[in-house]
């Protein structure tokens, strides 16, 4: 396994699928997500040019943050469920956080993000398929999370993201799609629809993605 041919092939596919959409590639980026799997093949991929990570496990991507803290531009993105007693790990980390789904998780977010430079750029997570297991808000939370999370001086609000169930119908990404376009004609900030993982890039890709988060076709199978 060559991690940068299986980049390689990854942006093809993006390629590909943009153009089936007839969309330009360009507006899709990929966050290569890299839990579970060590730093060193991060930097593999950091070195084949790939500079956005995700991770879902706030211990285990601290210690690969720390790792790989001499280098200054990657950007890290946490997608993972958040615990409340793990913000302030999250806020001090990261520079995305795609996962909120709660008024108390911002809360925190916000506060503990006011020592940094920069805002923290939050994707609200949608329970798109209504998985009784999942995160994610409700369709009907939604209005009121988007609306609370604009006026936090500390957050920046960039979009949705969402984790279809296996095999979902297509409609369950069209109407992530709708629900990305009605928001973003509400806020200004918003231009990011997180959306297809290694099974589903291209269903995400034709309904509007602007972000896949590809683990397995990037960094191999996890145990
Ligand atoms: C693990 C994970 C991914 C990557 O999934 P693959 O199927 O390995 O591409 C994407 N998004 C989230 C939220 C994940 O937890």
């Amino acid at each position: 396994m060559n991690i940068k041919d299986n980049l390689n092939s990854i942006h093809q596919d993006i390629t590909n699928a943009c153009q089936s959409a007839q969309r330009h590639p360009e507006d899709v980026q990929l966050l290569a997500v890299s839990k579970t799997k060590p730093a060193e093949m991060v930097l593999q991929a950091y070195q084949a040019g790939q500079r956005h990570f995700g991770e879902n496990y706030v211990q285990e991507a601290v210690d690969k943050i720390a790792q790989l803290s001499h280098i200054s531009d990657i950007c890290w993105h946490f997608i993972g469920p958040i615990q409340s007693n793990k913000t302030r790990l999250v806020a001090e980390n990261f520079a995305w956080v795609h996962s909120v789904d709660r008024i108390k998780i911002a809360t925190r977010l916000n506060d503990q993000r006011s020592g940094q430079d920069t805002p923290l750029n939050i994707c609200l997570q949608v329970n798109i398929s209504e998985e009784s297991a999942k995160s994610g808000t409700t369709i009907n939370e939604l209005a009121e999370l988007a609306a609370f999370v604009d006026q936090l001086p500390n957050l920046v609000l960039r979009g949705l993201m969402a984790i279809p169930q296996k095999n979902a119908p297509k409609a369950i990404f069209e109407e992530m799609n709708q629900l990305f376009t009605r928001l973003k004609s509400q806020y200004s900030t918003i231009d990011t629809l997180s959306m297809g993982m290694t099974n589903d890039m291209g269903d995400a890709i034709a309904t509007g993605s602007t972000m896949v988060r590809i683990g397995t076709a990037i960094f191999g199978k996890r145990d």
